[in-house]
């Protein structure tokens, strides 16, 4: 079942409506296949406007059976845009008897930020220090380090970072007192982030490829830039790669999986957090790479043979286009070795990606 080829003519589901699922239906459709979304904004989204069926799921905490049930009777595999997909949904979906790729324990796992860093250490990767806060009792004693909720945080939201000026006791209160986890302020050089995709197609020998690591420049949370290669020493960017291996056996995954990592000055690597979806890193692969990550994860969700790996020569780098950035959109397309990519949203709002650059081949 789980190495059974999925043809193209299939259609492919795909939870959630950004711009991942624009991306991965447009590498979807040159290998045949039609897609249908579930998620917010239905047809009026980044995927639904590419998308041959699109329904808004209004509360993805309470998606009725209809919509679900004809979504079900579309498609042969459903693929994950978005980390926070309810599990109770994609339980739903696999209880119909419609794959989830990757299922829903790797996404169950991927959204505590606890358990996540628990399965990191349990294989043996180093984690930064950290600690549940769950009850009043838990912030006695603490004072420095980053606030971040348990769950849900994304670009930067759901996590502030102590001071003298901002207890613990403060900064829990404004994040609602809500279950968190309080984490060591890690000295990095470096952030990076390394994609597996891993399937089960007839050859047993190429079960997995892996992309990266991508060096990734944060601004206020948000990713602004990514470049690879990563310049970051070879044993950092090796033992990184080996360890978001490690996580998609454990898992046995069947998809894709997205690790994020920080590198010490000593140049040891520390795992930060990771999702079960493409990565805002690995954009560039659309551009600079034979095979995307959003091709490579449609041909692990069909149990197609890999595309090939190839990078294209020099360095490349992404960067988001975010917020009103977006106004500068014409100028872009002058400019030699640069590839724009917009996503279709038509409201424009402080912090939000309506887009990225690639420019490949950059000396
Ligand atoms: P996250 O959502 O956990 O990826 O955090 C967003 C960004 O905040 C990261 O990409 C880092 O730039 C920064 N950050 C998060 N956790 C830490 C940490 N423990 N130490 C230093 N910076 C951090």
């Amino acid at each position: 079942m789980k190495s059974e080829i999925i043809a193209p003519g299939a259609t492919l589901g795909v939870l959630g409506s950004g711009q991942l699922g624009r991306m991965i239906a447009l590498s979807a459709a040159p290998l045949g296949y039609r897609i249908a979304v579930l998620g917010p904004g239905g047809r009026d989204s980044p995927a639904g406007h590419v998308s041959f069926w699109a329904e808004d799921w209004k509360d993805p905490h309470n998606v009725s059976d209809e919509p679900l049930d004809t979504f079900c009777g579309l498609v042969s595999v459903v693929l994950i845009e978005w980390e926070n997909v309810p599990v109770e949904l994609v339980r739903r979906i696999e209880r119909r008897g419609v794959p989830v790729r990757p299922d829903s324990i790797v996404l169950g796992v991927a959204q505590s930020r606890a358990l996540e860093k628990d399965c990191a250490q349990h294989n043996g990767i180093p984690v930064p220090r950290y600690r549940v806060i769950a009850d009043a009792r838990d912030i006695a004693g603490f004072s420095g380090g980053i606030l971040k909720t348990l769950h849900g945080g994304y670009d930067g939201r759901g996590q502030i970072r102590l001071s003298s000026a901002l207890p613990l006791e403060h900064a829990w209160s404004e994040l609602k007192r809500v279950p968190c986890i309080l984490e060591d302020v890690v000295d990095f050089t470096h952030e990076i982030s390394v994609i597996v995709a891993r399937q089960f197609g007839t050859d047993s020998e190429s079960r997995l490829v892996t992309y990266g690591p991508f060096e990734n420049r944060h601004e206020g949370g948000i990713l602004r830039t990514t470049t690879y290669p990563a310049r970051v020493p070879a044993k950092a960017a090796a033992d990184a790669c080996e360890y978001a291996r490690r996580l998609a056996a454990h898992f046995d995954l069947h998809g894709i999986l997205a690790v994020e990592f920080f590198v010490t000055r000593d140049g040891g690597v520390l795992f930060n957090e990771m999702a079960p979806r493409p990565h805002n890193s690995g954009h560039l692969t659309i551009d600079a790479c034979a095979t995307s990550q959003f091709e490579q994860y449609v041909r692990a969700a069909c149990n197609l043979p890999w595309g090939s790996m190839r990078f294209c020569d020099g360095m490349s780098v992404m960067h988001n286009i975010i917020g009103d950035e977006l106004d500068g959109w014409l100028g872009h397309l002058n400019e030699a070795g640069t590839f724009l990519h917009l996503y279709g949203k038509t409201s424009v709002q402080p912090g939000r990606k309506m887009g990225h650059l690639t420019r490949t081949s950059v000396n």
